[in-house]
């Protein structure tokens, strides 16, 4: 057998992936029952390099390590676990951190298997089910947002590349002139609250429209747009010489969760005849809630929605829908020819509306079979899956902003409204008094506080929280992300931030 022979043998395959399956499952139960001690085993980078160049030695047969000696799906086994060994568990019930889903396992094996099939998904026939299994599943986000059978659009790379995609569409529609074939005629700008994910921003430069190109609407006390400002920042923006094409309203804003008012800002756009795109990434989701969709009311309105699979709804990453309410605009992004992909017969090069051939449409040429991933959910679970797992986090987010509000040592910074909980530990001896001087400086010695303790918390690795500047000032973050974390789970957390805290000062 040559090397390749060997490395494709079909009987090696099924030993590893067994084997492979076999471990998750136990560190799947270990983050239940409370026997895995760390949801992040921290390593600097030089030493967690240092520590992978000698996995890779061992995993050679060649090696000299006495780890080396086994067959190669025992070694292959053996590489999984130590990557496991330096990997942040987000089926760990303390990690409470960044916006990113716990995997449900037939979401996994999903990706296992569409990873085996490494269809490319640019063409129909490079990936039959899984172009089509897209389309199922962007009609079923569509239908959650009130959109009716006129909507359709995408999967892509991300709600990043989600809302570039989106901008380009509304530009295409929106902007003076072709804007494909004679670059930017006028100098454009998009509005957004100033508590917009800065991809917005991004997408804006990206675009060739400079820092200007995006227009900050201030926000309220809650961090939502002030949509009594939108009025005065259009005129503004036409003083200035820049073309307003789109309202992007954030659904929910990153750092606090604050749903702006889409209502609002989607009858300012039919006004002004305006894009209104909705940046749900993270919480256009509650409109799988039956108990939470009320906080995207006017979703509906939207010209274009963002929301990512990977946020709240238990898929891996990445796994964007973007969902267009007319069908026809999601051909709009990117009107170039690429002709050698498509059939001529198909009528793709005049205005083809066929939702197949899905590069044409998406960023990505070759793309993964992310829709197997969200699809087997639905398929297996149903949309229940994605309401029960909404409405539990959005839940337990108030379950912990109560005890928060119930612990004299801890500030709540304002009540969630999803998953997300900004907070800071604030002890007696830091609380702040009258006088102003003390005070001052009090804030400081809090917001130092907060910051070396997160540092420590993530050192440590049994809890994982991230933070947030909000007003200037210093918060700790929570985005409670696993269903299975309990109120227990937050006693502990705020006990060991109290503990830390105290080695901290000794
Ligand atoms: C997370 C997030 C994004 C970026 O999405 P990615 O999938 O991380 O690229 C954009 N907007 C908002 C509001 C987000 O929360």
């Amino acid at each position: 057998m040559t090397s390749l022979q060997e490395a494709f043998d079909p009987d090696q395959f099924r030993q590893s992936a067994h084997q492979v399956v076999d471990f998750l499952a136990d560190m799947l139960g270990d983050s239940q029952s409370g026997t895995q001690e760390k949801v992040l085993p921290w390593a600097d980078p030089q030493s967690a390099l240092e520590e992978i160049q000698r996995w890779a030695a061992e995993a050679r047969p060649d090696s000299s390590s006495d780890l080396a000696n086994g067959l190669a799906g025992d070694r292959a086994l053996q590489l999984f676990q130590k990557t496991f060994s330096r990997s942040i568990r987000l089926h760990h019930p303390h990690f409470m951190g960044h916006q990113i889903s716990p995997t449900l396992p037939v979401a996994s094996l999903a990706g296992f298997v569409s990873d085996y099939l490494n269809n490319g998904m640019g063409v129909y026939e490079m990936g039959i089910a899984g172009t089509t299994m897209e389309r199922f599943v962007v009609q079923a986000a569509a239908r959650q947002f009130g959109m009716g059978d006129g909507a359709d659009g995408f999967l892509t790379s991300g709600g990043t590349l989600g809302n570039l995609t989106a901008m380009l569409a509304a530009r295409s529609i929106k902007a003076p002139g072709d804007v494909w074939v004679d670059g930017n005629q006028q100098l454009l700008a998009v509005l957004v609250s100033d508590q917009a994910h800065y991809c917005i921003d991004r997408a804006a430069r990206v675009m060739g429209w400079g820092k200007d190109g995006v227009i900050l609407v201030p926000t309220d006390a809650a961090f939502k747009m002030r949509t009594d400002q939108l009025d005065s920042c259009l005129e503004q923006a036409a003083t200035n010489g820049r073309k307003v094409i789109a309202v992007v309203g954030s659904a929910c804003s990153t750092a606090t969760g604050s749903f702006d008012d889409l209502v609002a800002i989607g009858e300012f756009c039919r006004h002004n005849d305006l894009w209104f795109h909705v940046d749900g990434a993270h919480g256009a989701a509650a409109s799988f809630s039956s108990k939470y969709k009320r906080r995207v009311a006017g979703i509906e309105l939207a010209d274009s929605v963002t929301m990512d699979f990977h946020k709240m709804l238990l898929t891996p990453a990445l796994a964007t829908a973007l969902v267009f309410k007319e069908a026809k605009h999601s051909q709009c992004a990117f009107t170039q020819q690429a002709d050698y992909l498509w059939d001529e017969e198909s009528g793709s090069r005049s205005g083809n509306t066929e939702y197949y051939d899905l590069a044409r449409r998406t960023f990505e040429c070759t793309k993964t079979m992310t829709s197997l991933k969200v699809f087997s959910i639905l398929a297996i679970h149903g949309a229940e899956i994605f309401d029960a797992n909404v409405t539990r986090l959005f839940d337990l987010s108030q379950s912990f902003a109560s005890l928060l509000e119930t612990a004299d040592d801890f500030e709540l910074a304002l009540q969630p409204k999803a998953n997300i909980v900004c907070y800071r530990y604030v002890p007696e001896h830091l609380k702040t008094i009258d006088d102003e001087q003390d005070s001052a400086e009090n804030e400081v010695a809090v917001d130092d506080l907060n910051r070396r303790l997160r540092t420590k918390l993530a050192a440590d690795g049994k809890f994982y929280i991230v933070q947030t500047k909000l007003n200037g000032r210093h918060w700790l973050r929570s985005t409670i992300s696993n269903p299975l974390t309990d109120d227990e789970h937050f006693l502990a957390l705020l006990q060991e931030i109290r503990d830390v805290a105290n080695e901290l000062v000794n």
